[in-house]
């Protein structure tokens, strides 16, 4: 990905910064996992830590984000009683992981009150708990806040992320794991084809390394390698067809 977690500082506290959404959630996640990932730092993708927090089902992952109206239309910003809620929430210990992770959303948006409410928990958290700031840029928000935080800025182009997720995709298909490959397709299914074209490219690059020697995946073999590169090719004649998203992802889990 566009940021190496092995060089960020250990903390309590992070901000991820970028313009693009969806590169600085990403990433948060990717560093939230890495708390979470029962392999350490590994981010092996199919141990219950990973696999929960990426399904969105871990209990020790907590996400804020802006909420809907009775309409359904988005808020425009997250209230202080939603960052109140989570500071109270942090004294709680983790139900299951060492540590217990936040990540807020569009941090950019919290008013002063609400920062005020964060910094509280920021400044003297728990020794088990970590939080990541998603904003736009570290200086949409104050500067004490900032003195508390590492921040991580999320640069560099979307493909790197889907180079993560290519080669976690691999992990799973290599072990065999249905139940695994369903939760990741699940969460690539707001995918657009753009995305999904991506996304297929770096799993393509990935096999070839496989196949070549340059790249090393626990349990996946070359023939099978060779048949996973056919179904990719297969869901990028689905997609170049505009046969939709959701049916070249439908290939993917096909599993020998
Ligand atoms: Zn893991």
């Amino acid at each position: 990905m566009g940021v190496d977690l092995k060089t960020i500082p250990a903390s309590h506290a992070y901000i991820v910064a970028s313009e693009d959404e969806i590169l600085r959630n990403e990433t948060a996640l990717l560093l939230a996992r890495s708390f979470l990932c029962e392999k350490g730092r590994a981010l092996c993708g199919i141990c219950p830590g990973c696999r929960r927090a990426l399904a969105g089902t871990h209990p020790d992952l907590v996400t804020i984000e802006r909420k809907t109206d009775d309409k359904g239309k988005v808020k425009r910003d997250i209230s202080i009683e939603q960052i109140r809620q989570m500071v109270t929430d942090a004294w709680a210990r983790p139900q299951e992981a060492d540590r217990k992770v936040y990540i807020v959303k569009d941090a950019q948006l919290l008013n002063t009150a609400a920062q005020n409410a964060a910094l509280k928990i920021l400044e003297e958290p728990p020794a088990f708990d970590v939080f990541i700031l998603c904003a736009e840029s570290a200086e949409a928000l104050l500067a004490t806040i900032r003195s508390r935080c590492v921040v991580v800025r999320a640069g560099g182009e979307r493909a790197v992320l889907q180079d993560e997720a290519a080669e976690e995709y691999l992990k799973l298909a290599a072990v065999g794991d249905r139940a695994g490959i369903c939760l990741f397709m699940g969460k690539c299914e707001g995918f657009d084809s753009e995305r999904l074209g991506t996304f297929l490219e770096s799993l393509r690059a990935a096999l070839s390394d496989v196949l070549c020697g340059r790249k090393k995946i626990p349990g996946l073999s070359g023939s099978e390698a060779v048949r996973l590169l056919a179904l990719c090719d297969r869901a990028g004649e689905y997609l170049r067809l505009n046969v939709g998203p959701k049916h070249a992802l439908g290939m993917l889990c096909a599993l020998k």
